[in-house]
């Protein structure tokens, strides 16, 4: 690997573990731990949208076998009429969501000043692909202390988003989670809607101490293409997936963020069994990864 990172000091050295060949450091959230055997299936709606919409899905994702559920309650628009989320109602679905299923919550936080408001909901505090250089923002998540899902900004080099990892871990967190989902590229919109990075699964495992996430479904744009990209995400040892879900039936087109891209309950379960059948720590390409 090209890749060198040689300012990197709390990420790369504060893991006893961490020496050649690298080692993952699990975080554990909510009582679910990622980074271990076993992949880890986290699941929901793009957008808590309603009470009723999210509950639904919170049930269904349980049912099909995802063990942590996602949902946007503050969400990252490109326009600013877009649907922003709920706020603060969003997140007491998500918390009633939790109360109901036992599912630990994932959610994103967009702005410094509401780290405290999100986390006291959130199990892991989600970064968005628009937000992985707001450097405030990465500050104050470490800070707050609870672990971080650090998406991937669809222009940023991996060396820029292990960058952006230190920040969170020299603040006060090593609980953080990378998450790939997709760059920006010539084929962008061809045929899906950002290219998935899969080598950067392997680099983030070599280069870091941190899990990888795989997000197939920002990365697709469209539901059925999903279920191929979360079975090569497995295939090249991600530790958890990171997928939208729509309840069977629902009208597409009228879901207000991300309509096309959510799978069906069924399909997931079906992620789910896969996932089971796969060890993360490079069983599938044959190398010790630990
Ligand atoms: C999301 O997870 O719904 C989301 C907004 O993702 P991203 O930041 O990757 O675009
Ligand atoms: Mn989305």
């Amino acid at each position: 690997m090209n890749l060198r990172l040689p300012d990197l000091k709390v990420a790369r050295t504060s893991h006893p573990g961490f020496a050649k060949p690298p080692s993952t450091r699990p975080v554990v959230a909510g009582g679910v731990a990622i980074g271990g055997d076993v992949p880890v299936i986290i699941a929901g709606p793009c957008t808590v949208e309603s009470r009723e919409q999210t509950l639904g899905i919170a049930r269904a994702v349980r049912a099909a076998g995802a063990t942590m559920l996602r949902g946007g309650a503050y969400k990252p628009r490109t326009s600013p009429y877009s649907f922003q989320g709920l706020g603060p109602e969003g997140l007491e679905i998500l918390a009633e969501a939790r109360a109901e299923t036992g599912l630990p919550i994932v959610t994103e936080v967009l702005d410094p000043r509401l780290v405290e408001r999100v986390g006291s909901v959130a199990d892991v505090l989600q970064i968005g692909s628009r937000s992985m250089q707001n450097f405030p923002l990465l500050v104050e998540v470490g800070r707050f202390g609870k672990p971080v899902l650090l998406k991937r900004g669809f222009g940023a080099t991996v060396e820029e988003w292990i960058h952006a990892a230190e920040y969170v871990a020299l603040a006060g967190t090593l609980d953080i989670l990378m998450c790939e989902r997709g760059i920006r590229s010539f084929a962008n919109g061809a045929y899906d809607r950002a290219t998935l990075d899969l080598a950067a699964v392997h680099a983030v495992r070599q280069l870091t101490p941190f899990p990888i996430v795989v997000d197939p479904t920002h990365a697709a744009g469209d539901a059925e293409l999903v279920p191929s990209l979360a079975a090569a995400s497995l295939g090249m040892g991600a530790h958890a997936l990171l997928i939208e879900v729509v309840l069977p039936g629902a009208d597409r087109d009228r879901i207000r963020c991300d309509g096309r891209q959510g799978i069906t309950p069924d399909v997931l379960r079906e992620i789910v069994e896969l996932a089971a059948c796969h060890a993360p720590q490079g069983a599938r390409s044959g190398r010790p990864f630990t």
